[in-house]
């Protein structure tokens, strides 16, 4: 054990049950070791129940509420562990497998999502597929006992990295547009997959161009039934917009990247911890300080009196208060086999006002420094040497990506059509395309 991880042992956790998080710092104490490799910590990690706390206990987790998840990620993070592997197989791939998987899917794919081992992505979004998600046009075509597959994809967030990602494909275009598609799950290491990254105004390539071409899949990938994949797709989506407006533990991701193509997971797990990994910035998370950071930062700028500031970050902090407290009545009440209809869609909408605000907060605080942003490590030191102000790249990283989360897992518009037609049951908008086969639907192109 470290000192830092000695000392952090000792720590009082307020809130919630003092005996998950004692016995949390025991199992770390005597497990977590910076010289093991990224994948061996992983692996004793994912193993052990608390790399994924909420999930039930069969499937590798400790069956913990979403609370309880995020004071386990802050308490790894806290002891100055390397937290568990973060990316899409653990917020969307494993939880779409847990509701619709086979047992043997569970079997082959869950493992290696909470290890770390293998690292997924989403191939949903296309050129001309995006908020019309069930309009998309890649084709699968049965061969014996594998699927052929043509099309593109677009927006593919972490696709250079991927081993395996989450494909919908339309398999029968003699029904109607929602109705024959099916979900697989495609090895992105073959000759029909060609990944091509686009750069974003923040610097980064965070997302890529698909491009399928006579790519294969296993029938045996099938998730959730032949031509059932609109109803998989959205617990995907549910997945995604209920994890999206959470919040929280953010400060806990880890910043190795799981899965075979980095090649992460054969380096130290300690230099990720140590030296903040590969970035080696100062960036902050993607949404930015959150609203007790942004205070901090007033405070450090002298602008901590101004009361309209003062007022936004209460403003801010309430919304995001607001959205935790939502988060825990959702799953409460799908712990009681009940739902609140709207509550994910609201959510997401929450995270994405939450986004802006901090924006604006951050520019705000920031002043004209705010014009200047770094692209890269060296660029950020440089920065950082010559001007005083420690959370600016943060700050700048966040106003430039904020941008996204409106657009992602269903833009805001979507969204907001989506709590009208299904919670308020205001008239549909008015379309031809739900009983037509797709394939006499008008497409552009
Ligand atoms: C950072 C980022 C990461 C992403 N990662 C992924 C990923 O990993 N995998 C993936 O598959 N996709 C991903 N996406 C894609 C994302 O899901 C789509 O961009 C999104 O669904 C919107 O689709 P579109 O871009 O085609 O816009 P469009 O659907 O063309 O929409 C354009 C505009 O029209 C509005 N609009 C469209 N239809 C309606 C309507 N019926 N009513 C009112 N307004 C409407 C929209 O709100 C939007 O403002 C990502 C996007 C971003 C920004």
């Amino acid at each position: 054990m470290t000192d830092t991880a000695a000392a952090n042992a000792t720590d009082a956790s307020p809130g919630g049950d003092p005996d998950l998080i004692v016995e949390l710092k025991t199992w770390l104490g005597e497990n977590w070791d910076p010289d093991l490799t990224v994948g061996e910590w992983w692996e004793r990690l994912g193993t052990s129940g608390w790399g994924v706390p909420t999930w039930p206990v069969e499937h590798f987790g400790k069956g913990l509420s979403r609370s309880e998840g995020v004071r386990v990620q802050q308490t790894i993070a806290g002891f100055g562990a390397l937290p568990a592997p973060g990316g899409l197989g653990l917020l969307l791939a494993g939880p779409t497998i847990t509701v619709h998987g086979t047992d043997e899917q569970k079997q082959r794919y869950l493992r290696d999502i909470v290890t770390g081992q293998k690292s997924w992505c989403q191939l949903f979004s296309e050129p001309g597929a995006g908020s019309d998600l069930a309009g998309l046009q890649t084709r699968a075509v049965k061969d014996g006992e594998e699927w052929i597959v043509n099309g593109q994809k677009v927006w593919t967030s972490g696709g250079q990295v991927a081993d395996l990602g989450m494909l919908i494909a339309r398999t029968d275009p003699d029904q109607p547009k929602h109705a024959g598609i099916t979900y697989f799950v495609i090895d992105m290491h073959q000759p029909g997959v060609q990944v091509v990254p686009l750069r974003e105004m923040t610097g980064r390539a965070l997302f890529n161009e698909v491009f399928l071409t006579d790519a294969r899949v296993a029938d045996d990938t099938v998730l959730g039934g032949l031509n059932n994949g609109w109803r998989v797709t959205n617990t995907t989506l549910m997945f995604e917009r209920s994890g999206l407006g959470a919040g929280g533990g953010s400060s806990a991701v880890s910043l190795a990247t799981p899965g075979t193509v980095q090649g992460d997971l054969d380096k130290p797990a300690g230099e990720f911890v140590r030296t903040g990994g590969r970035s080696g910035s100062s960036a902050g998370t993607m949404f930015g300080a959150g609203a007790l950071g942004l205070a901090k930062l007033a405070k450090a700028r002298g602008k901590g009196d101004d009361p309209s500031l003062r007022q936004r970050l209460m403003q801010l902090h309430s919304l995001g208060e607001v959205a935790r407290f939502n988060t825990l009545r959702l799953k409460a009440a799908m712990q009681a086999g009940k739902d609140i209809p709207g509550l994910p869609n609201i959510a997401k909408l929450s995270m994405s006002e939450m986004v802006r605000q901090s924006r604006d907060i951050g520019l705000e605080i920031a002043g004209a420094y705010g014009t200047l942003h770094a692209y890269n490590t060296e660029d950020r030191a440089a920065l950082d040497a010559a001007i005083d102000m420690p959370g600016l790249a943060g700050i700048t990283e966040s106003a430039l990506f904020a941008q996204g989360p409106p657009i992602y897992g269903g833009t805001d518009q979507v969204q907001r059509n989506i709590i009208g037609e299904r919670v308020l049951g205001l008239p549909k908008e008015p379309g031809f395309d739900k009983n037509t086969p797709f394939k006499e639907l008008p497409k552009n192109g």
